[in-house]
């Protein structure tokens, strides 16, 4: 009978000068911390015993006090169309997330979860409606590019955190995943091929710059003016539009890199001539970028898409008014790989 239960630590979460000192207070040499950090974040092992070059005696004492969170495939679902996969993972508590990677010409990108759930209660958005648990553990948000690149036999070099949850609501987390992931003996993805995207929460817009990880960074706007945006993203009653551009302006200038924008068009909501007049005057002078994303149908929100034209016209308005704007091409739609459905599916909510 068990008549106590140790603490597991997640070794794969500590960050490499905390897994040294772990190391060393087993009396362990300097590269013994090297050769298990390579174990975890560059083969993405999912067990000390698969670690062959490290004694079975460490592994063991390793195994006592330290667990590795496996990030498992539930459900897999592939695009005939393109290829896109969408995975539903099963957490080390029996939670659920969802993954997509896309291929394009450049190489493989994959959407990641930031959490299990999302507070932030975009009323056009499927990822808040089976509500929030909790946030990913670095562990987490790595895990999801280990298993799937495993899976498919792949070199993932794209990194985008647009899955479900908000990534600067699970600050500190997301901070030590894009530090791993750069990691020369981790997955080595250059800081420029990852783009952190958010609802807006400015304060961590301003935390980010002072990190000295230069990702590229996406406001997901969706509409230019106070009133409207308040009404599809809660958030904004906290940090309304214009503050939300300023910190994008401050951390273009500081980080000398390009920030875009998302505006996802709804049918008559934010597709107006008027709403596209107002986003180019807000963003004028401002080297952007504005991807133009026909919404994608949750059965529950009630929205519905803008028209082709009304797309099409929206974009003319903006880059006739000098703003850079594309249309975002629509991947995996056979397999709603938008996030949120299946993890809901899952809930039975
Ligand atoms: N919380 C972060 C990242 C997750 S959402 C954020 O808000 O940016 C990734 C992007 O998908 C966001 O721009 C979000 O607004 C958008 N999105 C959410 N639901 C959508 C839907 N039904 N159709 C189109 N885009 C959607």
């Amino acid at each position: 009978m068990q008549l106590w239960k140790r603490t597991m630590t997640d070794i794969k979460s500590l960050t490499p000068e905390e897994l040294n000192s772990v190391l060393k207070s087993m009396g362990e040499p300097a590269f013994r911390s090297q050769q298990i950090y390579k174990w975890l974040h560059q083969s993405g092992v999912n067990s000390f015993d698969e670690m062959t070059n490290i004694s079975k005696s460490l592994r063991e004492k390793l195994g006592e006090d330290f667990f590795i969170p496996c990030v498992e495939i539930e459900d897999k679902l592939v695009s005939k169309l393109d290829g896109t996969v969408k995975y539903l993972f099963r957490l080390f508590d029996g939670e659920y997330i969802e993954t997509v990677i896309m291929k394009y010409k450049y190489g493989y990108t994959i959407c990641v979860s930031s959490q299990v759930g999302c507070k932030m209660g975009c009323t056009f958005c499927a990822s808040t409606l089976a509500g929030f648990k909790r946030n990913l553990l670095p562990s987490e948000l790595e895990g999801q590019i280990h298993t799937a690149q495993k899976d498919l036999n792949i070199r993932i070099s794209h990194v985008v955190l647009m899955g479900i949850g908000e990534p600067l609501d699970n600050y500190d987390n997301v901070i030590n995943f894009l530090r791993t992931v750069n990691n020369e003996n981790g997955l080595n993805i250059s800081l420029r091929d990852v783009t952190v995207s958010t609802c807006g929460i400015v304060p961590r817009i301003y935390d980010l710059i002072s990190e000295g990880i230069p990702v590229t960074l996406t406001l997901s706007l969706h509409a230019p003016y106070d009133t409207l945006r308040s009404k599809m993203m809660p958030v904004n009653d906290k940090w309304g539009v214009n503050e939300a551009i300023e910190a994008c302006k401050q951390y273009a200038e500081k980080t000398s890199r390009r920030v875009s924008f998302e505006y996802t068009l709804i049918n008559g909501v934010n597709d107006t001539l008027e709403c596209a007049e107002m986003l180019a005057e807000k963003l004028k002078g401002f080297i952007s970028h504005v991807n133009l994303i026909p919404v994608n149908d949750v059965e529950e929100r009630g929205n519905v898409r803008s028209s082709e034209k009304a797309v099409n016209n929206f974009q003319f308005a903006l880059k006739s008014r000098g703003i850079n704007a594309t249309i975002r091409r629509t991947l995996g739609s056979d397999i709603n790989a938008s996030c949120g459905q299946l993890r809901r599916r899952k809930e039975g909510n």
